[in-house]
């Protein structure tokens, strides 16, 4: 396992083409703009070699026997999966954001399953590959990108009927020795600070879309592959200490498009080539697991945002009045609740015919519905127990300024014996947590919310519900004799 300073040292190593703000970026690890995120994903490297979190964060590899960081394994049971569900709120209680790691974790276990079952299907050789491939994952601690989301352009068209063919990542040329591909992948997390990147389809496809049903996996070096790094709320402020709110961890994760200008990809990194009638199984195994992981991770950050507000209602003087400590109740109780979800999809989860274990679908729908409500919900008391001025502050250079640093000690001070800045810090870390990029992360991560109703509809067993109602209220048809 690799620590969190050898991880970092391995980001000095790569020479990645990285553009911010319409420059290449050259040292992403002492960069401001990065720096935040990088130490977010080091997290995932500490804990594993952190001896109060070995059993989290560490695992026995199923393929080799040996020990290795939780974040490339591959769950063999529903403890397994309830352990990633408690790891993630444990990371997340300690960097307040998204520490991206999860994103790869979902897609490998997600191919794992998919590619024995369809080596089952139709006799192709993707599974022996893709185990081939987790080794050198785990061997090496490696940081995977998990990549799913395309462009995709006009939403009702399907991938081969776009103007543009480039929408979505798709072969441009087949060789003996590989395939060429081009596209791109929208939002990706962590990819400006991973090793590599997990290429899956993004949409249940048809025999016409042939050539978009790929997945595979790529070094984010190889000649071709370029990175725009999104924008965040407010980001000039990692530029100053105080203002950025939580300043060693940042907001959410850094998102890149990660595009590929005719990648060449080895046949030996391919994982899926053409066989359409298996993408819409690639991306609802993904999603599954991806949206188990909402009631681990938001809830380590919302406990730190409980925190957040709890401490601000000392810093006001409100801290015993009666509605704020519903309020912070609310919190947790919404909190909590998104818990329960995360849990009870890993208790309930069932092994796949790879062997490896699978939340349950309908409860980790539920659980990712929730957060794209909650969330809110929660930010909206927050919002309310911070009180107005976490929306009107002045910077820390203000508070700094010979001349009116005293002002603003003076008059953004609350209960006198707490320290203005305290007050200011924890203003700021509420306004990281709750505001833009943040927030809409709990709405379209893992799927917008309709992406999670289709699914809670198709397993509703609507017509087995009606037969209950139809028993009880004495309806007695030919379907129930
Ligand atoms: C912070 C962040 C991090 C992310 N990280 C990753 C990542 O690491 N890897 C990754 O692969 N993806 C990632 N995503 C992408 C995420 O999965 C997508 O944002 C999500 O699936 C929604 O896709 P979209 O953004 O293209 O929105 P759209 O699909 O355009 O959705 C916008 C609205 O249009 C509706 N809509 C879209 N298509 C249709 C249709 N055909 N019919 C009817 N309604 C439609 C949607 O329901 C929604 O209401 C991330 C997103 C965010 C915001």
């Amino acid at each position: 396992m690799k620590t969190a300073q050898e991880y970092m040292d391995s980001l000095r190593q790569m020479s990645g083409e990285i553009y911010f703000m319409g420059e290449k970026v050259e040292n992403l690890v002492d960069n401001p703009h990065f720096r935040p995120h990088v130490n977010s994903a080091a997290m995932t490297y500490e804990v594993a070699c952190d001896p109060e979190f070995e059993d989290l964060a560490t695992a026995t590899s199923h393929l080799t026997g040996k020990t290795i960081n939780r974040f490339t394994h591959i769950h063999q049971s529903n403890l397994d999966l309830v352990k990633k569900v408690k790891l993630l709120r444990a990371i997340g209680q300690r960097t307040g954001t998204c520490f991206q790691r999860c994103v790869g974790w979902d897609a490998l276990n997600a191919t794992y399953s998919v590619t024995y079952e369809m080596d089952e299907k139709l006799g192709t050789k993707y599974h022996e590959r893709f185990c081939e491939y987790l080794k050198h994952i785990q061997e090496n601690d490696l940081m995977v990108v998990g990549g799913m989301t395309d462009p995709k352009g006009d939403r009702m068209l399907s991938p081969h009927q776009q103007a543009d063919p480039d929408l979505f990542v798709h072969v441009v040329e087949r060789r003996e020795d590989g395939i060429v591909v081009r596209g791109a992948k929208a939002h990706q997390t962590g990819a400006a600070n991973s090793h590599e990147i997990l290429i899956m389809p993004t949409v249940n496809m048809r025999p016409e879309d042939a050539d978009y049903a790929v997945c595979f996996a790529v070094n984010l070096e190889t000649p071709g592959i370029m990175q725009i790094f999104g924008r965040q709320t407010n980001d000039e402020r990692k530029m100053c200490e105080m203002d950025q709110g939580n300043r060693v961890f940042g907001i959410v994760g850094g998102e890149t498009l990660v595009v590929f200008n005719d990648v060449f990809i080895p046949w030996y990194r391919v994982f899926m080539c053409g066989e359409t009638q298996f993408s819409g199984m690639l991306v609802e195994r993904f999603a599954t697991y991806h949206r188990q992981n909402y009631g681990g991770c938001k809830c380590g950050v919302t406990d730190v945002l409980i925190g957040a507000c709890a401490s601000m209602a000392e810093y006001n003087g409100a801290a015993r009045a009666s509605h704020i400590k519903d309020k912070l109740v609310e919190m947790i109780h919404l909190a909590e609740t998104l818990h329960t979800g995360s849990l009870a999809c890993s208790y309930e989860g069932s092994q796949l015919p790879a062997g490896n274990y699978y939340p349950h679908t309908t409860y980790a729908n539920v659980t990712k519905q929730n957060i794209t409500r909650f969330i809110y919900e929660i930010g909206r008391l927050a919002h309310d127990l911070a009180g107005g001025f976490i929306g009107t502050l002045p910077s820390e250079k203000d508070l700094a300024h010979p001349v009116i640093g005293p002002v603003v000690d003076k008059y953004f001070k609350g209960v006198a014996t707490f320290p203005t800045e305290h007050r200011i810090r924890m203003a700021r870390l509420i306004e990281n947590m709750t505001g833009g990029t943040a927030m809409v992360e709990s709405m379209h991560g893992a799927g917008s919310p309709q992406a999670q109703r289709v699914m809670l509809l198709r397993d509703a067993k609507l017509e087995q519900r009606k037969g209950f109602a139809r028993k009880i209220c004495g309806i007695i048809d030919d379907e129930d004799q």
